[in-house]
C-alpha cells in the first residue's frame, strides 16, 4: 500500500514507494523491506527486524507513537492540503511497559481494524495480571507453559512474570527479541532453554514461554513425560475472548486497539475519509458517533 505526497508515492509497510514506512517489526509488516537500504523507521524496530536498511526521515513526514510493541510508530504524512495518518498496529491503551498510541487529529485513516467486532472489548489488564498470578500460585508444583507471540507479546508476559518473582525459560529467538528490549531501558528476568542457567531453573517446576503453535495439549504433555512433572499450558493473547484453544487455560491479553479503542480513535480524530488495511471496519464505522463521517 502507498500513498502519494507532494508528488511521490510513500509506502506504507510496503517497498512500493519512492520512500517507504516501516510500522513495526512483527514479520507481516517487513515483507518487501528488507532489501531496502533506507527507511522510515525507529531504530527499534530496525533492530528486532534485523534489517540492514538505515533509518530515514522525510520532510511531509512525522512519526508518532503507536503503542503495540518496542518501537512502533503512527505515520502523519502532510502534503497537497491533506493530512492523512497510517496506523499500522496500534494500540490506545498503556502496555505493562507503558507503550500507548498518541491520538492523532486528521483528515484521512488509514487504519488496522483487527479487532473490529463488538465481540472484542478486552479487560482491564489489571484483570489480566491477577488471572495469571492466580494461576501461578495455584500451580506450585507444575510447570506452566505461556503461548504467545515471540515479539512484543512475549516480553509482555516476561514482565509479568517478573512481577510476581518468576524468571521463565524461553527459546533463543525470544531471548533476541528480549536483549533488544533491554537495551532500551526494558530489563527482562528469563533464561534460555538449553543453557546452564536454563537448566537448572528447569530442574524444579518453571514457567516457560513457548510459541503459539507449542500452546497445545499434546505438546504440555510431551513436556511432562519429558520433566516428570505435571505441566499445563495456557494461550496469551486477544483471540481468547472468543476463540477457544486446546489448553487448560487461556488469558485474554492485546496490544491491539479492542472495538471500543478503535470507535474512539476514529471520533477523536475527525476525520472525513477512513480506510482499513487489516479487519473488517464496517462495525466500527456504524458505531461511530461522529456527523462528518456518517454522512459522508
Ligand atoms: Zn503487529
Amino acid at each position: 500500500m502507498h500513498v502519494p505526497c507532494n508528488g511521490i508515492n510513500i509506502g506504507l509497510d510496503s517497498s512500493h514507494g519512492e520512500i517507504n514506512f516501516l510500522s513495526h517489526a512483527h514479520s507481516d509488516h517487513t515483507n518487501g523491506l528488507r532489501r531496502l537500504e533506507q527507511i522510515i523507521s525507529t531504530n527499534e524496530t530496525i533492530e528486532l527486524a534485523a534489517l540492514k536498511a538505515k533509518s530515514t526521515t522525510h520532510p511531509s513526514t512525522k512519526m508518532i507513537d503507536a503503542g503495540h510493541i518496542l518501537g512502533a510508530r503512527q505515520l502523519v504524512i502532510e502534503g497537497d492540503g491533506v493530512k492523512t495518518i497510517y496506523t499500522g498496529d496500534f494500540c490506545t491503551k498503556p502496555t505493562i511497559f507503558g507503550f500507548k498510541a498518541d491520538l492523532p487529529q486528521c483528515d484521512h485513516l488509514i487504519m488496522e481494524a483487527t479487532y473490529g467486532d463488538p465481540a472484542y472489548v478486552m479487560p482491564p489488564i489489571e484483570e489480566v495480571h491477577d488471572q495469571i498470578g492466580k494461576w501461578l500460585s495455584s500451580n506450585p508444583s507444575s510447570n506452566l507453559l505461556f503461548g504467545c507471540y515471540e515479539l512484543g507479546k512475549a516480553q509482555e508476559v516476561i514482565k509479568i512474570l517478573n512481577e510476581f518473582g518468576v524468571a521463565p525459560a524461553v527459546t533463543e529467538k525470544t531471548d533476541r527479541f528480549c536483549s533488544v528490549y533491554e537495551k532500551y531501558g526494558l530489563p527482562l528476568e528469563r533464561v534460555v532453554v538449553g543453557s546452564d542457567e536454563g537448566e537448572e531453573v528447569m530442574s524444579r517446576p518453571f514457567a516457560a514461554i513457548v510459541p503459539m503453535s507449542k500452546a497445545k495439549r499434546y505438546f504440555a504433555a510431551r513436556m511432562a513425560e519429558a520433566f516428570q512433572r505435571k505441566t499445563l499450558c495456557a494461550v496469551v493473547t486477544g483471540w481468547a475472548l472468543h476463540y477457544r484453544f486446546n489448553t487448560d487455560n487461556a488469558f485474554a491479553l492485546s496490544d491491539h486497539a479492542d472495538f471500543n479503542d478503535l470507535v474512539y480513535f476514529i471520533e477523536q480524530s475527525g476525520a472525513k475519509k477512513i480506510d482499513f488495511f487489516c479487519g473488517d471496519g464496517s462495525k466500527v464505522l456504524k458505531a461511530v458517533k461522529n456527523e462528518a463521517i456518517l454522512n459522508s
